[in-house]
């Protein structure tokens, strides 16, 4: 819960593009003061880059590498040359591209919004402007604005932005996961926010998804002070995960490097549920070797090797995803084929199909960095559809004697579960996907936030089925989705006989104190009213009747 003034994203103010042409002896001065622009903003991003850690990191290096991308660099030198001021040639030059990417579609037109930035950012320097995106506040405030790109979230700073609400994406977009896994409480989606003026009081309830305006404050501060009793069970709590009666729930961290593992480490959490490895090569051309793969996985290993995670198991459990590419997080060496729909194309496990050796080789390396460290890391594939991808998969994580699970994030291999399991020996449920495809609903879409809702009860159906097959099967079935991240969710996740919650490492106590509060009983019961509703809206308050 923040109460905070409100900050606005500075945009570029309405800049005059030059008609007229320079003189030809002007224009190599021109071309230089373009080019010095260009890298003065590119130097700038790479050094936030280098300030980041993990996703964040990477995405900035990747919008500096953009913006010293010498196909819209070349055009605009080229209008340079022939006469255009350089404001004007940037202009034209980006709109072209713009043009170009947005008729290519897909994953190029999803480059426009980062592309555009650029060119504010290079026109800002040019006119000498302040550069825009977000201004650094003197007092802790929450972030306002349409949409912001990954690489200005990427580089907010969770001392002064305590807060962010966007209109635009969805609560799975990256921008949002990002923004989580700095800690900065991140609600998407909010209509209404025009209105609202840089300075003017806002309440954020980054665990219910709400904002409110201009709130009466005596009840804002009612409601900061019940965060805070909140807050202090979270930093009183220090593991291991159980209900109050003793049920035990591992609470685990999701982390995409060795440096958020190392992060994750100084939290109560028993281990890694799930390692998002495709996040280490987002920038990468070419196949990483089997070294360099195995170097990056040990780091995440060795952070928990030696981890006597609890009483219950002498070492912390490890889950290591192989590469999850395509979709929203293309890879280019993995090669993927132009599709109308990448979603429902060839992502995840399906890549291996056209191309076995990047199964391989990651395998490979997982094995290599396990006998480095001395640990014993499970391996899941993302994506899986049918038993026998399941078994196929198993059989090559096995020849590697590593210990194979799959995720559950496609329909079919929820309802197929109990198939499933006869080939592995866990599963892992990812709800971001889980929700997209049962809903049918674009994670990324705003517009359809409400239908990628975890809380939707279908959705919990699916999850309820997935674990009721592990229980059968005497094997663990864990939540590593987002779900997992919201405390009285993770309760009703526990009822439904899930034993693992994995999360960004910002959520681990308030995920892990919530459940120390209630029994498994009331956690069951909550489970039960939550499946006989029929929305998203009905299911949050029948949990909440059940556990309070
Ligand atoms: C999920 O789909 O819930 C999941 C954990 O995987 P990702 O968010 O990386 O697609
Ligand atoms: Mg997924």
């Amino acid at each position: 819960m923040q109460y905070a003034p409100v900050i606005r994203v500075s945009r570029l103010p309405e800049i005059e593009v030059p008609t007229g042409d320079i003189a030809e002896a002007d224009r190599s001065a021109e071309a230089a003061r373009f080019g010095a622009a260009a890298t003065a903003v590119a130097t700038r991003l790479r050094d936030r880059a280098a300030h980041a850690t993990g996703a964040a990191s990477e995405v900035l290096a990747a919008t500096a590498t953009l913006a010293q991308d010498r196909a819209w660099l070349g055009a605009a030198d080229k209008r340079i040359a022939a006469g255009a001021p350089a404001v004007r040639a940037v202009t034209e030059a980006v709109d072209q591209f713009v043009e170009l990417f947005t008729q290519l579609g897909g994953l190029m037109a999803e480059r426009v919004t980062d592309l555009r930035d650029i060119r504010d950012r290079v026109i800002a320097e040019l006119s000498g402007l302040p550069e825009p995106g977000v201004p650094v506040p003197d007092v802790p405030s929450i972030l306002c604005a349409e949409d912001l790109a990954p690489a200005d979230t990427a580089g907010l700073d969770p001392q002064l932005v305590v807060g962010l609400v966007t209109t635009l994406g969805g609560p799975t977009s990256h921008t949002a996961i990002i923004a989580r896994q700095l800690g900065i409480p991140c609600v998407v989606a909010v209509s209404g926010l025009g209105s609202v003026l840089a300075g003017a009081m806002v309440l954020l309830d980054g665990t219910a998804g709400t904002v409110t305006t201009d709130p009466d404050p005596s009840v804002a501060a009612a409601a900061v002070a019940a965060a805070q009793r909140d807050a202090l069970a979270v930093r009183q709590w220090t593991g291991p995960g159980a209900t109050a009666d003793g049920h035990a729930v591992a609470i685990l961290a999701n982390v995409q490097d060795g440096a958020a593992a190392r992060t994750a480490r100084e939290t109560p959490a028993e281990g890694v549920g799930l390692f998002r490895t495709e996040l280490c090569f987002l920038n990468r051309d070419t196949e990483p070797t089997v070294e360099e793969q195995a170097a990056i996985y040990g780091e995440v290993l060795e952070a928990f090797a030696g981890a006597a995670a609890d009483a219950r198991s002498k070492k912390a459990k490890v889950v290591v995803r192989t590469l999850d590419a395509g979709s929203d997080k293309p890879l280019k060496f993995a090669g993927h084929p132009e599709e109308a729909n990448p979603a429902l194309g060839v992502r995840g496990i399906r890549i291996a199909e056209g191309n076995p050796g990047l199964l391989e080789h990651q395998l490979a390396a997982v094995a290599a960095a396990a006998k480095a460290t001395g640990t014993e890391p499970w391996v899941m594939a993302p994506m899986i559809a049918t038993a026998a991808e399941a078994k196929s998969f198993a059989a090559k994580v096995r020849s590697h004697g590593l210990t194979p699970g799959v995720m559950i994030e496609v329909p079919a291999a929820a309802l197929l579960a109990d198939k499933i399991l006869e080939h592995v020996d866990f599963l892992s449920i990812g709800t971001n996907d889980l929700a997209q495809y049962t809903m049918a609903a674009d994670r990324m879409s705003a517009d359809l936030a409400a239908l990628t809702d975890p809380w939707q009860p279908a959705v919990l159906a699916l999850v309820g089925l997935a674990a009721r097959a592990g229980a059968a099967a005497g094997k663990p079935v864990g939540v590593c989705g987002e779900a997992a991240a919201d405390p009285l969710l993770a309760a009703v996740l526990v009822g439904l006989g899930v034993t693992s919650l994995s999360m960004a490492p910002a959520a681990i106590g308030a995920v892990g104190a919530r459940v120390a509060q209630v029994t498994l009983q009331q956690c069951r019961a909550a489970a039960e009213a939550v499946l006989d509703t029929a929305s998203a809206a009905e299911a949050r308050g029948a949990a909440q009747a059940a556990l309070t």
